[in-house]
């Protein structure tokens, strides 16, 4: 790969901001999405900024119900992580069936939610979670639902020049189940051909939360918004569930690839989507 670009290790986020403020200047965190895109000349920015020396961006907090992780923090962290075990096992879930040790190791959040994929493993379950993001620049900062960064396939609404500093979500009640299921070739190193993220709450036998977030099956990893109002409010009942899973399945876009058809994938929502509501109904009695 010939090197047409120059590199900057700053050491705080002010120094990274200041430097990502010029023209053709990219952050660069793990390299699992960025060095990829280089070598295949995706992408030809003048100068990366490197964030592995910026520490304050790498870290998992949590305080007052609140879980807050910085954008450096990789897939090996978080599965590491006893907090988040408790508050996100979802979280834990992807990371576990995210690409092999050694990409867990070097691959972050931000990187992740900043790739754009539709097939980002971390994203459904923080969906699933309600959770934020903090964007900073060297304007200022700002913070907005996760769903709402998402705008079309490989298209967010993060400009050049800012940085994923956080992402923070408030823990699930007590009587919450939070669970992801990854369905792909293989259970390692494969790309997602499914993903299904789920939080359900229950409180005096009716469903207080239902969150559905979809992986892979159209063009920006989404909510399955009218499937989880067909759920809030209700009982659980097993042909509710089937009703709200068929509902998630037709709000999915998916499409035909060299891993699975649309027709395949849309069916796999359902079964997923039924299978972990079903799964969470069970457990919470
Ligand atoms: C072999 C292999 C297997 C893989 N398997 C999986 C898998 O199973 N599941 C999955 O979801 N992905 C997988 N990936 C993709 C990749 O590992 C992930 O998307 C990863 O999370 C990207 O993070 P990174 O830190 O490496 O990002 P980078 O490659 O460094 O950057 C990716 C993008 O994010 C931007 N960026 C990075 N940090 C920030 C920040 N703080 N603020 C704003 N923008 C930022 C960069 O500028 C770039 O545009 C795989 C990749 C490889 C090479």
């Amino acid at each position: 790969m010939d090197a047409r670009f120059d590199l900057e290790m700053p050491e705080s986020c002010e120094e990274a901001l200041t430097l990502l403020a010029q023209d053709g200047a990219v952050p660069l965190a793990g390299g699992t999405d960025l060095i990829v895109d280089l070598r295949a000349r995706r992408r030809e920015p003048r100068l990366l900024v490197s964030l592995d020396r910026v520490a304050e961006l790498r870290g998992i907090a949590a305080k007052n119900g609140r879980i807050e992780i910085g954008g450096r923090t990789t897939v090996t962290d978080l599965v590491r992580s006893p907090a988040i075990a408790t508050a996100a096992p979802s979280l834990v879930q992807a990371g576990m069936a995210f690409a092999g040790q050694m990409v867990r190791n070097a691959a972050t959040v931000a990187g992740n939610i900043a790739s754009g994929s539709p097939a980002a493993d971390l994203v459904p379950p923080l969906l699933s979670l309600d959770a934020d993001v903090t964007l900073i620049s060297t304007r200022g900062e700002r913070t907005m639902p996760l769903a709402a960064f998402f705008i079309d396939y490989r298209k967010n609404a993060g400009q050049s020049d800012e940085l994923i500093r956080t992402i923070s979500w408030q823990r699930p009640p007590e009587r919450a189940v939070n669970a992801f299921y990854k369905l792909a070739r293989r259970k390692g190193d494969a790309i997602t051909v499914t993903g299904v993220a789920v939080t359900v709450a229950i409180e005096g036998g009716r469903c207080t939360r239902a969150r559905i977030a979809l992986g892979a099956v159209a063009p920006t990893i989404l909510r399955a918004q009218q499937a989880e109002a067909m759920l809030e409010g209700k009982a659980l009942t097993p042909a509710l569930i089937e009703a709200a899973a068929h509902e998630a399945a037709g709000q999915s876009r998916p499409i035909d690839d060299i891993r699975a058809s649309a027709e395949y994938r849309r069916h796999m929502v359902k079964v997923l989507t039924r299978r972990l509501v079903s799964q969470a109904a069970e457990r919470l009695g």
